[in-house]
């Protein structure tokens, strides 16, 4: 057996035993209504060393998949997530920093191996078309083999790409309505919050971003904000460590939201539960999960949930 050959049957034999194991573990009803999964809660482009994969995060609506940002590792937190890769479909990203889309193109490609499945709608804002096209010339030799090799679907053909340049309604479907908000992330102008309304919840995904008001009156009375999350006590920490450490500082403190702030917003937002996630820094084992929310707790009396990776909220 080739390891080519070998490959692609450990693909199916994959994808076979996520569909057997959903057919066992689910019951039919279950898999009705909306179902919330932190796939990876780092933030930053460095690799999580703390048990935090980069950023991502899964909507399960009518048990069909909606993965919101694709930082290196999602398609392995996927899987542990217990989704089959060749049920991917949906595809957004928040902005063009590598910690949320460095597995963009790879999470297709594992779709494609896996079990070509039948159509991935990808969204994003401008950038999202070239970096599509870009990955499958990158990977041109291997696809181009493997259509022939092993009779695959042009997987080029898998994925349509909507670019987006400006807020507003992204997709909407029978399930779903997708809105977007841009949001403060400078030098990134091109980064965006998403708000899904199901039938049955509203979850709104802060993506990167400042302290933005616009944000609270987006996510107004969303069942649940998933919101990025900056400690300033270890920044300090991390700028008396490093040399370069002052000019990174004041990108952070433009860029990401403290954890205060972040209670500002969802007590302005009335959300009832309040998610932590994308922690910066991400690699830090010694801040304790009472110390990511106490700034919370000053302004916010809701639920707070300090995100880890695989839980379901
Ligand atoms: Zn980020
Ligand atoms: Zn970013």
């Amino acid at each position: 057996m080739t390891p080519d050959r070998r490959t692609f049957l450990i693909g199916s034999s994959l994808a076979v035993a996520g569909l057997a194991f959903g057919a066992q573990a689910r019951k039919p009803q279950q898999q009705r209504g909306t179902r919330l999964i932190l796939l990876g809660t780092k933030g930053g482009p460095t690799l999580g060393l703390t048990g935090r994969s980069n950023s991502a995060t899964l909507l399960l609506i009518n048990d069909i998949p909606y993965v919101v940002d694709c930082g290196y590792g999602v398609s392995r937190q996927l899987i542990s997530a217990g989704v089959s890769l060749d049920r991917l479909r949906y595809i957004f990203i928040t902005h063009h920093h590598s910690d949320h889309n460095l597995e963009y193109g790879p999470l297709i490609y594992n779709a494609w191996v896996a079990k070509q499945p039948p159509r991935i709608d990808a969204y994003g804002p401008i950038g999202l078309e070239k970096l599509t096209r870009d990955f499958f010339n990158y990977m041109k030799f291997d696809i181009d083999t493997r259509i022939v090799d092993e009779g695959l679907a042009d997987p080029r053909r898998l994925v349509t790409v909507h670019e987006f340049a400006s807020a507003g309604l992204v997709m909407q479907n029978k399930d779903v309505k997708v809105r977007s908000l841009r949001v403060r992330h400078p030098p990134i102008r091109e980064s965006y919050a998403y708000r899904f309304d199901t039938g049955d919840r509203s979850i709104v995904i802060s993506g990167d971003t400042a302290y933005a008001p616009e944000l609270a009156k987006f996510a107004e009375n969303a069942d649940v904000l998933v919101h990025e999350a900056m400690y300033l006590p270890a920044i300090d920490k991390l700028t008396r460590q490093f040399a370069a450490a002052p000019r990174l500082r004041e990108h952070l403190l433009a860029a990401h939201t403290s954890t205060e702030d972040v209670g500002r917003i969802a007590a302005q937002a009335h959300v009832k539960t309040l998610v932590l996630s994308h922690f910066v820094p991400g690699n830090d084992p010694e801040i304790t999960d009472e110390q990511w929310a106490e700034g919370v707790r000053k302004y916010f009396n809701g639920r707070v949930i300090v995100g880890k990776d695989l839980m379901e909220v």
